[in-house]
């Protein structure tokens, strides 16, 4: 045995987790004897070198455990708790899953509880002298057996996803060669944001056991689909679906896809937070370009789907699996309760497919395009009330660390010869955002 004096068969440390403003987890250990003290005291940590926290004059944080997340990993024989940042006894104003708690409260205060439901995708890597798509399999959309190499290793993921209190709903192939979805149950907002980080733990680290590479960066190579995170998000009110209304969409979800339509723009630098996010958002990859909504329609940004009543609910399609899930859910969040309190009417309504439409169709209907560069959305953040007061005390630490991603891009691109606009997967983004 690895530790010959040791009862193993019981978690004898504790990983007590939080994510930077990357939405990247980080954590600290502790002996699982010191349980009850994180919960009740919190454990004090040095926040200085956690991306966008502290600067290191003034970084001393709690965390405090909170205990309805605690989960064990069965595979390394020590348990994991996600928690709140604490600062001079107060919520720490930059920890990701606390302003999302605080959105959450808003959102309570006007009657309503979100749900959501998300549709993370990934891509396989293996290494060989450098890393490359896992192929043999070449799979695409839905396909089995023999084109499908990766199937196994979805299932393994699934079978590890009610030890961290997931649900799996559905595992497919997905449109690119080896790349993937694993659907879990939708649940309340704050349980998916949690959900989405263990999940991406999950399926990073079984990969890893498989000696392959699970990356989540939206658009690992150019000419190939994209990896989204499609929202499906609902309203209730006194235990009712509040999207729902008849055979179609309640007046209040229909406020909702308003408001997120109004803040698209802005919205984008929180839901499509890197350089290389932008690199997705092109035609040809079903992922949206046009700022524009529709019954069923895959070429909108928010899409209804068929199947409503108690499932009512709005499906958006511009965020990725880059994102941090909190400050993602908690501005989509806001940016729809806008919409429901200024009662504002969506229009740019699609039928047809809006990639086919040309400039003046799309000018005519009142169709507008969405950010095309990180830079182009964090200005578009920045003249946003709505969505900067959904970060809170986050957004500062926000903008000041994505402007700064964004120059050392652009001071990349100069310094190769690229243009601003390339569409193009550079080194540079490779070399950041393969492991997140
Ligand atoms: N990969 C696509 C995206 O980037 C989605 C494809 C799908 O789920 N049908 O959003
Ligand atoms: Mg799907
Ligand atoms: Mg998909
Ligand atoms: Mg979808």
């Amino acid at each position: 045995a690895k530790f010959p004096n040791v009862d193993i068969t019981r978690p004898r440390f504790l990983q007590l987790i939080f994510v930077d403003i990357n939405g990247v987890p980080k954590g600290l250990e502790i002996p699982i004897e010191r349980y009850e003290e994180a919960v009740e005291d919190g454990i004090a940590f040095d926040g200085s070198s956690i991306p966008g926290f502290q600067g290191i004059e003034d970084s001393d944080l709690i965390f405090k455990a909170d205990p309805s997340t605690y989960a064990e990993v069965p595979w390394e024989g020590i348990a994991r708790v996600y928690g709140y940042i604490y600062k001079d006894g107060k919520p720490y104003g930059a920890d990701p899953r606390g302003v999302l708690r605080r959105t959450l409260k808003r959102l309570e205060k006007e009657g309503f509880k979100a749900y959501i439901g998300p549709e993370p995708e990934f891509y396989l890597f293996k290494k060989n002298g450098t890393w490359e798509l896992h192929i043999p399999d070449s799979g695409g959309y839905f396909d089995l057996v023999t084109l499908d190499k990766a199937r196994e290793l979805r299932r393994e993921i699934a079978l590890y996803m009610p030890s961290f209190g997931l649900v799996p709903e559905a595992l497919h192939h997905e449109v690119g060669k080896a790349q993937h979805e694993i659907d879990f149950r939708y649940d309340e907002a704050l349980k998916t944001a949690d959900n989405l980080v263990s999940f991406k733990y999950l399926v990073k680290a079984i990969a890893e056991m498989r000696g392959l590479h699970a990356t989540f960066m939206p658009k690992p190579l150019y000419g190939f689909p994209g990896n989204g995170m499609h929202l499906h998000i609902s309203l209730w009110r006194n235990g009712e679906n509040a999207f729902a209304g008849g055979d179609g969409l309640s007046e209040t979800a229909i406020h909702f896809i308003a408001g997120i339509l109004k803040h698209a723009k802005a919205l984008a630098a929180v839901t499509n937070p890197t350089v290389n996010s932008y690199k997705r958002l092109v035609p040809g990859y079903e992922a949206p370009v046009y700022i524009s909504w529709g019954y069923r329609n895959r070429s909108t940004l928010v899409r209804i789907p068929a199947f409503q009543n108690s499932g009512a609910r709005i499906e958006y399609r511009c965020p990725d699996p880059s994102a941090n899930p909190y400050l993602a859910i908690a501005a989509v969040l806001m940016a729809g309760l806008d919409g429901i309190k200024r009662k504002l009417e969506p229009d740019a309504y699609v039928e047809g497919n809006v990639y086919n439409m040309t400039e003046e169709e799309r000018n005519r209907r009142g169709i507008e395009t969405l950010p095309g560069s990180l830079g182009e959305a964090l200005e578009e953040l920045k003249k946003d009330r709505i969505v900067r007061d959904a970060l809170g005390e986050a957004y500062r630490n926000f903008i000041a660390y994505k402007e700064n991603e964004w120059s050392e891009y652009v001071t990349y691109l100069e310094s190769e010869g690229l243009p601003v606009k390339t569409k193009k997967v550079t080194e540079w983004e490779l070399e950041r955002y393969f492991y997140i």
